[in-house]
This record gives C-alpha cells, sequence and structure tokens, in this order.
C-alpha cells in the first residue's frame, strides 16, 4: 500500500503576509490528518519563512526548481543542498513550465534529477503530454521518453525514493481535468512501463496525478487504483481547497 502524497505548489504567488495567512489557516484544517503525506512548494524566497511554520508539523517542505551544480557561477541558481539545508524534502523535476518557459530539455531535467537525489531530496520527476501530442495519440509515448531519459542515463533504481507526477500540458491551470479514466489510463501504462523495469520499484513509487485537480473532483481521481494522490496548483493556494483534496487522499 502506497501513503497517498498531496503536494501543493504555489508557483510564483505569495508574500510574507499571505504566505502566514494561508499556512495558518492549511496548518489548522489539516489538524487530525492521517496517513497522507502533504507538503508545500512555496516560491524559493520563501522557503525559511514556511520551513519555520512547519516546525514540528507533518506538512513538509519543497521547493519548485533547482540548479544541477553544486557550487559555484551560476547567478540566481538554488543548489540541491542549500534546499536541504533550508528543510526541504521535495522537489520539483521537469515540471511543464519549467520545460516549456525555460527551455529545460530532458537532458537538463535529469541531471536536476540526479542533483536532487545525491542531496537526500525526493525529487518530483513531472511528465506529461501537451494537447497536440494527445490528440496525436502520442501521450504514451511522450511519457515514456521522458522516464527512459532519467532511467537511462541514472538508471531505474534512480527512481527510488522520487515520486512521479503524471501531469497532461492541457489540464494544467486551465481548469481542464483529465476525466478519472483517462487519467487512471496514463499512470496504468506508467506503472506497467515501470514494472517492465523493476516490479518491487513499480508497486512502491507514488504516481500523482495533476492538472486542474479541485476540492470537487479529488475524491474520484484518487479513487484510481493507480492514482496515490495529486501535485496541486491553483487550489493550493485556497487553504480550504487545499485541505479538502488532502481529506480526499486521506480516505481513496
Ligand atoms: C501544477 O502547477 O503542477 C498544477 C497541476 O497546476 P493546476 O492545479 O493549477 O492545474
Amino acid at each position: 500500500m502506497i501513503q497517498p502524497i498531496v503536494i501543493g505548489n504555489w508557483k510564483m504567488n505569495g508574500n510574507l503576509l499571505a504566505n502566514e495567512t494561508l499556512l495558518e489557516a492549511l496548518l489548522s484544517s489539516l489538524e487530525k490528518l492521517e496517513d497522507v503525506q502533504v507538503a508545500v512548494c512555496p516560491p524559493l524566497p520563501y522557503l525559511a519563512q514556511v520551513a519555520q511554520h512547519l516546525k514540528d508539523n507533518p506538512v513538509a517542505l519543497g521547493a519548485q526548481t533547482l540548479n544541477e551544480h553544486e557550487a559555484g557561477a551560476h547567478t540566481g541558481e538554488v543548489s540541491a543542498a542549500m534546499l536541504k539545508d533550508l528543510g526541504c524534502q521535495y522537489v520539483l523535476v521537469g515540471h511543464s513550465e519549467r520545460r516549456s518557459l525555460y527551455g529545460e530539455s530532458d537532458i537538463a531535467v535529469t541531471a536536476k534529477f540526479a542533483a536532487a537525489q545525491a542531496a537526500g531530496l525526493a525529487p518530483v520527476l513531472c511528465v506529461g503530454e501537451t494537447l497536440a501530442e494527445r490528440n496525436c495519440g502520442d501521450t504514451e509515448a511522450v511519457v515514456a521518453r521522458q522516464l527512459q531519459a532519467v532511467v537511462d542515463t541514472l538508471g531505474i533504481e534512480a527512481l527510488s525514493g522520487g515520486v512521479i507526477a503524471y501531469e497532461p500540458v492541457w489540464a494544467i491551470g486551465t481548469g481542464e481535468t483529465a476525466t478519472p479514466d483517462q487519467a487512471q489510463a496514463v499512470h496504468a501504462f506508467i506503472r506497467e512501463w515501470l514494472a517492465r523495469h523493476s516490479a518491487p520499484l513499480a508497486a512502491r513509487l507514488p504516481l500523482l496525478y495533476g492538472g486542474s485537480v479541485k476540492a470537487d473532483n479529488a475524491a474520484a481521481l484518487f479513487a484510481q487504483p493507480d492514482i496515490d494522490g495529486g501535485l496541486i496548483g491553483g487550489a493550493s493556494l485556497s487553504p480550504n481547497s487545499f485541505a479538502n483534496i488532502c481529506r480526499a487522499a486521506e480516505h481513496r
């Protein structure tokens, strides 16, 4: 049995006051939540603030990106060791916004994945197809290519200790969610793909769905056998919605 995980990706939103208000409401709404790992990924400048709020709390801290280099002349960048130092447990790698807006290739994503893992962070590898790719029937090929890039370079066991998030690009921030059947079909494909490399790993690796998950569609998505939780963007900025999504994962 895989413990459900729900991760909130705040993207480039928030400020000191808003973060404090959001966290206070969220942490009180999440009291008594059981058997769900919850994490929030604030923008990098607020990691220390959020870490302070999460002290002695089971909600984990994550970051939205990292640089693959250890240290040195990389102006504006943040290393895996720095994230670890600030108390992060998770880091997103290969989010579609990073891939499409900042040109992160499969090779770059693999390097970031490796750096995160070497520093003891759990990389959340985001994969997913665009609408055009889905309409061409290429969903599985795209997802397999994104997974293969990491496995070819780092080996299948590198995924151990990580998380995979299937996020169809056409569903991210659009209000259009994959139906539970559509999401389950791709999750089942990912599980089978992993099992072809390592059945034990496939059985224990958490597979999250992301793409316009809301309080009113989360339960149906999380009820699917291969969906082990969610990566939540917009709805993670509302404490009530995010807490309700976390509760939907509790009863999966
Ligand atoms: C995301 O940012 O990973 C995401 C899934 O966003 P949203 O929930 O807003 O679609």
